[in-house]
């Protein structure tokens, strides 16, 4: 990824304690990220792959300052944002979460909703708030005529135009998206996921694209991360991570995506047992139980983060 880092993350951490068991007496404690680092340039869009669970959220979440990581460090523009946020943060770096029904308050006006951080940060007066909002609806494709309308009148593809509409109101620099089209039908993901493109050639976004789907990852980032339970497995430019995936763990992923063409279908790799609980991740590389190329250093140390190929990271005892 591009040096000159508009967010980075250096060896970030983040656990979890909580309660369980019948009256909740036992403590457990879950690493639901650990020790990853990565980069996303201005202008860029970064995929963030996993299967649920693995941490993709709570790395989101760190991400945009939801979180205080307790191990580790997150850049923006080179400041590190605890224990005070950089100037502008809140206003440049937005994010889009996964359920539009939940994420926008069913009591204020679509016009509202998008207001309000221009309200919250005091950007311009009432006349120019209005027109911002009338001009970031048409922006998401709705007609800004229906600021007045509340959110239960919308489909939730068009409630995540709202939600995409109330971050660009911001003129963001980074959105986080976290899962931004899994709970949309899937006829209106394309949809939103063009015009998350659309709206980033158009205005120079960087996007953190979070998903569990590897194929939605493909129609938009210029990079993909793989995470598996609370680890980075790989980080690789797009076209790369598809063509020649190094970790196993991506490879099975992969194996999953559908081709178009039957004739270049993958061979899908069906992965050995459960997955493992997080909170009790195996020892060595989580994945090894699972993994149909683990041999004798595997169940006993995690493999470094390694440049395998320029511009090419994995964490992985093959390499
Ligand atoms: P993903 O988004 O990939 O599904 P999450 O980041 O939501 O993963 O969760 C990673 C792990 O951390 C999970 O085991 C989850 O149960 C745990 N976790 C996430 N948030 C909390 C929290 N606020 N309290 C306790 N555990 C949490
Ligand atoms: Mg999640």
């Amino acid at each position: 990824m591009s040096g000159a880092s508009l967010l980075e993350l250096r060896e970030v951490s983040r656990r979890y304690v909580g309660r369980e068991g019948p009256l909740g007496l036992r403590r457990t404690a879950v690493q639901a990220v650990q020790g990853i680092s990565l980069g996303l340039g201005a202008g860029q869009t970064l995929g963030l792959v996993g299967e649920s669970g693995c941490g993709k959220s709570t790395l989101g979440r760190l991400a945009v300052a939801l979180e205080r990581p307790d191990g580790g460090e997150v850049r923006y523009r080179g400041a590190p944002l605890w224990p005070d946020l950089p100037s502008a943060f809140r206003r440049e770096v937005q994010m889009v979460f996964q359920d539009p029904y939940s994420s926008l308050n069913p009591r204020l006006s679509i016009g509202r909703i998008v207001r309000e951080g221009l309200d919250v940060h005091g950007i311009g007066d009432a006349a120019s708030r209005r027109e911002r909002v009338a001009e970031v609806l048409g922006l998401v494709g709705l007609p800004p005529g229906h600021a007045a309308r509340y959110p239960h009148e919308f489909s939730g593809g068009q409630r995540q135009r709202v939600a995409i509409a109330r971050c660009l109101a911001l003129e963001p620099k980074l959105i986080v998206c976290d899962e931004p089209v899994s709970a949309l039908d899937v006829s209106i993901q394309a949809q939103i996921v063009n015009l998350l493109r659309d709206l980033q050639e158009r205005m120079g976004l960087a996007y953190l694209f979070i998903s569990h789907d590897l194929s939605v990852v493909g129609a938009i980032c210029d990079a993909v991360a793989v995470m598996y339970l609370g680890r980075l497995m790989e980080l690789a430019p797009r076209g790369q991570l598809f063509k020649e995936p190094l970790h196993p763990y991506t490879q099975t992923l992969l194996s999953a995506v559908p081709v178009p063409d039957p004739a270049r279908a993958r061979q899908r790799i069906r992965l050995a047992g459960e997955p493992p609980s997080p909170y009790a991740p195996p020892a060595g590389c989580p994945f090894h139980p699972r993994c149909p190329r683990a041999f004798a250093p595997c169940p006993g140390e995690f493999p470094a983060w390694r440049e395998a190929a320029p511009g090419r990271f994995v964490s992985c005892h093959l390499y």
